[in-house]
């Protein structure tokens, strides 16, 4: 067979060159152990909290060893597709600070582009028309019922599936059939032509999984489809290698494939990169573990932290802790080293899918926003709660400065750091009597009240306290005591020890009393600062309410 004829037949219209393209995306001036790196998403509008780990992943590798990380967007599967779905990613990313050096990017890409997989056919047709030249690649015309045909043979005689060997019709094809076949206008795909000498073993080997022995591929798989649209695996390696990657991350189901990738870097002649299949997120499902799902775990759409209200930071720490589990240790040796410091490496990834940790997650952001300041708490939330909680948003603009004085009561009790708040949804639920309006707050509030204290007692009291406030005073608590004496409470806690039986109570059954009756809670930030953040109006409403309801 004349290949070269073969592939004009095939490819009339393809008159570029391999050789131009190498002219035209040259091998990378970088220095010697950068690693350029990609993040390659389809744009379906759903981003998997594994993708973001790829991601973080990636783009650290690039950045700690001056290279370069891009954004490469494969949407070969229009069926699939959203419209806006590439901005979306790109958004998605930049919030959890992911930032691409090269990529699809609104105002022009620069680079090896394009970056769009649907942009760059005439590259794939490139590649597909050179590697037919040099016989590795044929069209083939078998139609859906005819793979079958052969598909049920294979079974019967309990054979490998697939098209190779002695199964694949369309390899012995005269070149006087295929022209036929082609002026008639029958459609078909290429395929790859796998070596017949293709029996023996290959070694792969990764930074995490060391060296690994796997067959070596002998099917011929789809590399252009009849639209002339490449398959993964064929855009994978004419991408890789024209963008020049050096270091593919990509999740682990891809290792199978890696004999095949191999094979085509081989037969195209290019250099194949280096790879880091990485291990899945995984979850347990009783007392199995098993990948999140798209379908089954809300937690596996990145979306899900973003509506939380977990910061990105968090997020982002936490994905760190299981790409590296020295992390958390390093950390603490450095504790006021920005995590972008740490430096990841690829042998210490997890070999078999880490859990995913609700729990962990919640502690590390914890610690991440008992860390923030006052102003970046204020920053996150006003961004959140616009999208989220409409009246947490109406508290925050209103009144910044008196916002900023609420965050500080729960981040900060006197001295001491306060570690309560892990995500901002949680705001309205532990601070609802701050947050809430009015209105709202007497439609929800439970009474967490001790039982010891009496209703006549406690409308003592609340009543007791609605004549004056005690707001705008520098000492609400002496005064507090001046009030709970004649009623009962004894000023001092010792005296009190010692005759419990003689009072009606401590001036701290008195606090507490009036805490419950403003905020319902049992337990909150200091009391005296709440009421005047309320102010005198909302304060002698609550205790309204209060005794209304009890
Ligand atoms: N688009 C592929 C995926 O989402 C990319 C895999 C890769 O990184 O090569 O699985």
């Amino acid at each position: 067979m004349d290949y070269n004829k073969l592939a004009e037949l095939v490819f009339p219209d393809v008159s570029g060159t391999v050789n131009e393209l190498e002219e035209q995306f040259p091998k990378r001036n970088l220095n010697e152990g950068a690693y350029v790196t990609r993040f390659a998403p389809s744009p379906t509008g759903y981003m998997h909290i594994g993708g973001l780990y790829a991601a973080m992943i990636s783009s650290r590798l690039a950045h700690q060893t001056g290279g370069v990380f891009y954004l490469r967007i494969e949407d070969t599967d229009k069926k699939r597709e959203i419209e806006g779905g590439t901005d979306e990613i790109i958004q998605s990313l930049a919030g959890y600070g992911v930032a691409f050096d090269e990529g699809p990017f609104s105002d022009g890409e620069k680079g090896y582009g394009p970056y769009k997989q649907s942009e760059r056919r005439e590259i794939y047709r490139i590649c597909a028309k050179e590697l037919m030249k040099a016989g590795h690649a044929y069209p083939c015309f078998c139609t859906a019922d005819e793979l079958n045909v052969i598909r049920r043979q294979q079974e019967e005689l309990k054979a490998d599936i697939g098209y190779y060997g002695t199964y694949a019709a369309c390899r012995e094809m005269s070149y006087e059939q295929i022209e036929e076949k082609i002026k008639a206008g029958v459609p078909f795909v290429v395929r790859l032509k796998a070596p017949e000498t293709a029996a023996g073993h290959i070694t792969y080997s990764d930074p995490i999984r060391g060296n690994i022995e796997m067959p070596e591929n002998r099917m011929d798989l789809v590399l252009l489809k009849s639209d002339g649209i490449p398959t993964y695996h064929f855009a994978h390696v004419v991408d890789d290698h024209f963008m020049r990657t050096n270091l593919v991350v990509r999740g682990d189901e891809w290792m199978a494939s890696y004999p095949l990738h191999k094979q085509m870097f081989d037969l195209c002649g290019f250099e194949q990169p280096e790879y880091l299949h990485i291990s899945p997120i995984m979850k347990m499902d009783g007392s199995a573990k098993r990948k999140l799902s798209k379908r089954k775990d809300p937690e596996a759409a990145v979306g899900f932290y973003l509506e939380q209200g977990f910061p990105p930071e968090s997020v982002m720490e936490y994905l760190l802790t299981i790409a590296n589990s020295n992390y958390e240790e390093w950390h603490m040796e450095n504790p006021d080293k920005p995590g972008s410091d740490f430096v990841l490496s690829l042998n210490k990834m997890p070999v078999s899918g880490a859990l995913f940790d609700m729990v962990k997650l919640t502690d590390v952001s914890r610690e991440i926003i008992s860390e923030f300041t006052v102003e970046e708490c204020e920053r996150q939330i006003l961004e959140w709660s616009e999208k989220y909680e409409p009246d947490l948003y109406q508290f925050a603009c209103k009144n910044s400065a008196q916002f900023q004085e609420t965050i500080g009561l729960w981040k900060m009790s006197g001295k001491k750091v306060r570690k309560d708040v892990s995500k901002w949804s949680e705001l309205m639920v532990m601070f609802d009597y701050l947050y809430m309006p009015q209105e709202k707050f007497e439609k929800t509030a439970v009474y967490e009240l001790d039982e010891k204290y009496t209703k006549e007692q406690l409308e003592e009291a609340v009543l007791a306290y609605k004549k004056d406030l005690f707001l705008n005073t520098d000492n609400w608590f002496e005064q507090m005591k001046t009030l709970g004496e004649p009623m009962g409470y004894c000023p001092n806690m010792k005296e009190y020890k010692k005759n419990p039986q003689s009072y009606k109570g401590s001036i701290s059954d008195l606090c507490s009393i009036i805490r419950v009756a403003v905020t319902g809670h049992k337990n909150s930030p200091d009391l005296y600062t709440i009421m005047n953040v309320l102010g005198e109006e909302t304060v002698q409403k609550r205790l309204d309410h209060f005794l209304a309801r009890i």
